[in-house]
């Protein structure tokens, strides 16, 4: 073990353009060893560019990215570090098996029996060739092949595109047990439920910018917080409505739904003025505080 590392990813300024096209335009991010981060943003926002860039397959026009607190483009930081690339290409003729042997191989070896358990985890028949395989299970191969050295830092690219519900779960358990075990997780993705189940922080893209990072819980409270509350005799829609940031008031008999965005203080006075029934308060969605930080432009 070497001293305490705290960045397991820093990156400064970081900037790609494919001609007339700023795909990534001053990226600076630092990602804290032991965390898994989501990367989140629309279609053709930039993800998979800095994701080529953080592991030194693409060059950038400026600035500079640093992984495991080496130049990423080194064999040693590259050997401690397991990508899924968003597409995946596999040679067509190998059988599942031929690959991950000769992947563990240029890794200079890995622990068959943790390999052999993804496998069998992620139902996987290590027989079949590529060629004999669907969309999913491809992505399979290519989730045990980033996962099987144990990495330090694993960069995922979309990870669950194409896999059913079944296999989601056991990679969000297995993206657990990573982080048990100190390592940390880069993860880009459109599935937002997946983000919120599993990352701690969250960095928003936006047309190659950096809109947001922050701790998961904390976008969670620029969400809007829907509330449903029962009132003994009427409700007061006046004052409710009077409420700032209150919006989507529906009242049926003495029930009450709404919204709210920032500050709880202002209805917490106007609910203890009346005599509430019962109340309840769903969680509040990421997905619709990050589809606000994507704005107008795109959708995931
Ligand atoms: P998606 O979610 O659709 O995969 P993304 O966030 O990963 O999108 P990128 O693939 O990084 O986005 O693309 C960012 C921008 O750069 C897009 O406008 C894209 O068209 C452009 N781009 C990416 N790679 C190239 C390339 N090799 N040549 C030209 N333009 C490119």
């Amino acid at each position: 073990m070497g001293p305490p590392m705290t960045a397991a990813i820093r990156c400064e300024g970081l900037t790609k353009r494919f001609g007339s096209v700023t795909a990534l335009g001053g990226l600076t991010l630092e990602v804290g060893a032991g965390s898994i981060v989501g990367y989140l943003g629309a279609n053709g926002a930039g993800k998979t560019t800095t994701i080529r860039l953080l592991l030194g397959l693409l060059r950038p026009d400026a600035g500079w990215a640093e992984l495991l607190g080496g130049d990423p483009a080194r064999a040693e930081s590259r050997r401690r570090v397991g990508y899924l690339p968003g597409e995946l290409r596999l040679e067509e003729r190998c059988t599942a098996a031929e690959l991950l042997h000769h992947w563990g191989r240029l890794r200079g070896g890995v622990d068959a029996a943790y390999r052999d358990g993804l496998v069998e985890r992620f139902q996987l028949d290590p027989g079949r060739r590529v060629a004999q395989l669907s969309a999913g299970n491809r992505r399979k191969v290519g989730l045990v092949g980033a996962l099987m050295a144990r990495p330090r830092l694993l960069v995922l690219d979309e990870p669950t595109n194409g896999l059913d519900p079944l296999v989601q779960a056991e990679f969000v358990a297995l993206l657990e047990e990573v982080r048990r075990d100190g390592a940390t997780v880069f993860l880009s993705s459109h599935v937002l439920a997946e983000v919120q189940r599993t990352a701690d922080r969250v960095a928003v893209l936006r047309e190659g910018r950096l809109v947001r990072e922050g701790a998961v819980d904390d976008l969670r409270h620029i969400a809007r917080q829907p509330f449903e509350v029962h009132f003994d005799g009427a409700v007061p829609a006046a004052a409710l409505a009077a409420v700032p940031g209150l919006s989507d008031l529906r009242v049926e008999g003495g029930r009450a739904r709404w919204v709210v965005s920032g500050p709880l203080q202002p209805l917490l006075a106007v609910l203890a003025a009346h005599p509430v029934r019962s109340l309840s308060v769903p969680e509040p969605d990421l997905e619709s505080a990050v589809l606000a930080l994507y704005g107008t432009q795109g959708s995931p």
